[in-house]
């Protein structure tokens, strides 16, 4: 087995790494909390997991796909009331994606994907891929687990999604994270509801869930500390291994098919 892991590479390695390697990861993720029933890695333990499971699954496949030390830490200023959870400011978080990305370019690690596992980084992460896009004339593939399986999770799903609740809970599950499933709970579980009843703006077309409901109009985070005491938000109580199971396969199965992309069209020639 080849080794997955860059960070693992000596810098000779690196070299001809650069020159065979149909796609890189950046997994991305946060130190925050995650309910009592959670460690705070969680997402950053989820984006290396389902990283390095995709490059196993790429070498069985004839594809050379590399992952990239784990960022760790990530926009999570509104968790910050619960002890140990660390954040950046956004427009930092911006300055680190941007920089990594361009110091992989320099190397000749030009085909992309940011694999993010934390929801407070999404609008930030849209706006360092543009930058650095804008910046370098090179695109990078932003990729997010609620987005990539959200057909799956719309089918299987009781709750809807946002915070350390029944899908998150069910992939930590499935990925062999540590779960304290008898301390998992059930808060805010309608979040627009829970912010209504606190006296907080509140408009019945705000969109509080983080996939199936509609609403048009989009509302900050919350201060999680705010709205649920445990720092649940949703029913993690329903978590089980087989659904993340089916999480987490079709997340291989979809990622592959981004690298594999990617990685033909560098075989044709194409650098951006
Ligand atoms: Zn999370």
């Amino acid at each position: 087995m080849n080794e997955h892991w860059l960070g693992k590479l000596t810098w000779e390695e690196s070299v001809k790494a650069a020159k065979s390697t149909d796609a890189v990861l950046i997994p991305i993720g946060s130190t925050e909390q995650h309910g009592r029933h959670l460690p705070l890695d969680t997402d950053a333990f989820v984006a290396s997991r389902w990283s390095e499971l995709t490059a196993i699954e790429a070498e069985k496949q004839g594809l050379t796909v590399l992952v990239l030390p784990t960022l760790n830490f990530g926009v999570s200023w509104y968790h910050r009331n619960f002890s140990g959870s660390v954040w950046l400011s956004p427009g930092l978080f911006v300055d680190v994606v941007v920089e990594i990305c361009k110091s992989l370019t320099k190397h000749g690690y030009v085909r992309k994907v940011i694999v993010n596992c934390h929801g407070g980084n999404a609008a930030t992460l849209t706006v360092a891929i543009n930058r650095f896009y804008e910046e370098t004339g090179e695109r990078v593939l932003l990729a997010q687990w609620w987005e990539v399986a959200s057909d799956v999770l719309k089918d299987m799903m009781v709750s809807g999604l946002i915070h350390a609740e029944e899908a998150e809970t069910s992939l930590a599950l499935a990925l062999g994270q540590r779960v304290l499933m008898e301390k998992a709970s059930r808060d805010a579980f309608d979040r627009g509801k829970t912010v209504r009843e606190r006296g907080y703006a509140w408009s019945r077309h705000a969109k509080y869930d983080a996939t199936f409901k509609g609403g048009f109009v989009n509302p900050p985070m919350d201060m999680i500390d705010e709205i649920s005491q445990s720092g649940v938000v949703g029913d993690s109580t329903l978590a089980t291994k087989e659904k993340g199971t089916k999480i987490l396969d079709t997340l291989i199965t979809r990622l592959l098919e981004v690298c594999e992309d990617l990685g033909r069209q560098s075989r044709r020639g194409a650098t951006r």
